[in-house]
């Protein structure tokens, strides 16, 4: 399998601003062997969708909603995501759980219209730094995966992805130690094989850079990255392309 290598670029870059990173990462990284997906700002999406039409990037949304469509002010559902050309959409980032307070059961309704629109989700999934401290790791994780995937269907399990990107991680400078990285990713497998019968690609997130990336992508069961901060500078950005392929 290709390493697939998400760029989460946030409440960052204007319209110009991602026209020129993108630009930048086109030229330095004219092929690749790994799987890359540009998350841009939903003001920037329709254009990088049109740029990339014909490259071999994808592209998808950071997040939508869990109403299907109507009178939800500033809201975008997925099919109008879908019907940009984007491919991929972000669920359940710990940064939306966190701050506008996401749930399980809405993140399970946003899962299932994107898969109704034929978008691939990436799920996030991962603990606080409180919950590994109480020795919750693994409940939090499978209770996570099994409330995300209610009610999905098993034959979905090709366009599933799922990022574990433990809270205490993200954004920090602080990257989670191998042997944690480790053991979630394969409770995370044995889980989601539980749900689905299948292999389903597993990425971690967390303060990854260029230093780190090639010890990291060689961690079993670890099958690429979603990265945030590292994928605002093209030099990093490709670089942790080139270290992994
Ligand atoms: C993220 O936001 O998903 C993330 C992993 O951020 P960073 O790489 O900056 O830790």
């Amino acid at each position: 399998m290709k390493p697939i290598v998400a760029a989460n670029w946030k409440m960052n870059l204007t319209l110009l601003e991602s026209h020129a990173l993108l630009e930048e990462i086109l030229n330095q990284s004219k092929s690749t062997d790994a799987k890359v997906i540009f998350f841009p700002s939903f003001i920037s999406l329709p254009s990088i969708c049109d740029k990339l039409r014909d490259a071999q990037y994808a592209v998808g949304g950071q997040n939508i909603s869990d109403k299907e469509s109507g009178a939800y002010t500033g809201e975008i559902s997925a099919s109008m995501l879908q019907s940009l050309n984007a491919h991929y959409v972000i669920i359940g980032h710990s940064e939306r759980r966190q701050f506008y307070h996401e749930n399980d059961s809405q993140i399970n309704d946003k899962i299932l219209h994107a898969l109704n629109a034929k978008l691939k989700p990436i799920v996030c999934i991962g603990e606080t730094l409180q919950e590994r401290q109480d020795d919750e790791t693994a409940l939090v994780l499978k209770r996570q995966l099994t409330a995300a995937f209610e009610n999905i269907e098993q034959n979905e399990h090709h366009n599933i992805i799922v990022a574990y990107e433990p809270v205490w991680a993200i954004g920090t400078g602080q990257t989670a130690e191998e042997n944690q990285i480790l053991e979630a990713h394969k409770l995370i497998k044995k889980t989601l094989k539980s749900i689905f019968d299948n292999n389903i690609p597993t990425l971690y997130g967390g303060s990854v850079t260029a230093d780190n990336a090639l010890s990291l992508i060689n961690i079993d069961h670890v099958d690429g990255f979603l990265i945030g901060g590292a994928s605002l500078n093209s030099e990093s950005f490709c670089q942790i392309i080139k270290n992994i392929t």
